[in-house]
């Protein structure tokens, strides 16, 4: 299976990749997390990064394609994988596509997670990491709006995208996500 998971910051995109992976046993592509990755290494693209995601502004496409191009020829990669916060705005979708087609292969769907926006504050106030200060999430909720919800259209028009209830318990929202991943299985 080859899934994207799409869904503002705090929409908890990270805790139900874990479980998704973990069940499907396919590979975890977060891109904020190959990013924080290089930022450690102290890689020139990390660094470069740093600067974009300390302020809460995406890091340009063409480093986020390349990265996820590169990673996308490993091998671990080659029955399926998850995507998580890749792609974030439209020319990302449009690189992705490409990238698949290169590759002979496609996209079998893209999960949505819906949560309310008081809510994904509140959630990003609890968490710790150094880009979640207010004026930096405010800035990235203003981004999701602006650069990533297009492509929730962009996923509808093309037949992939499911959009699942991100509030309740992460077991009440992974139950979801098992259940429109076993709805797209019982039409293909
Ligand atoms: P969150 O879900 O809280 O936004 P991520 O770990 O997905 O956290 O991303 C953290 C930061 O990494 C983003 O604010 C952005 O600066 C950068 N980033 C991650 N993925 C991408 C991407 N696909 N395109 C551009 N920037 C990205």
């Amino acid at each position: 299976m080859r899934i994207v998971l799409l869904g503002p910051p705090g929409a908890g995109k990270g805790t139900q990749a874990q479980r998704l992976v973990d069940d499907l046993q396919i590979p975890h592509l977060s891109t904020g997390e190959m990013l924080r990755a290089g930022q450690d290494a102290g890689s020139e693209l990390g660094l470069m990064a740093a600067q974009y995601m300390e302020s809460g502004q995406l890091v340009p496409d063409e480093l986020v394609v390349g990265i996820v191009d590169q990673r996308l020829q490993q091998q671990d990669c080659q029955n399926g994988y998850l995507l998580d916060g890749f792609p974030r705005t439209v020319p990302q979708a449009d690189s992705l596509s490409e990238l698949l087609q290169q590759r002979s292969t496609k996209l079998d769907l893209v999960l949505e997670l819906n949560v309310a926006e008081e809510e994904l504050i509140k959630r990003l106030l609890q968490r710790k990491r150094p880009d979640d200060t207010r004026e930096t999430i405010t800035e990235r909720l203003q981004v999701y709006q602006k650069q990533t919800s297009p492509l929730l259209e962009y996923y509808s028009t093309r037949g992939l995208l499911a959009s699942i209830v991100g509030q309740g318990t992460p077991d009440e929202v992974y139950e979801r996500l098992r259940e429109a991943l076993q709805q797209h299985s019982d039409n293909t």
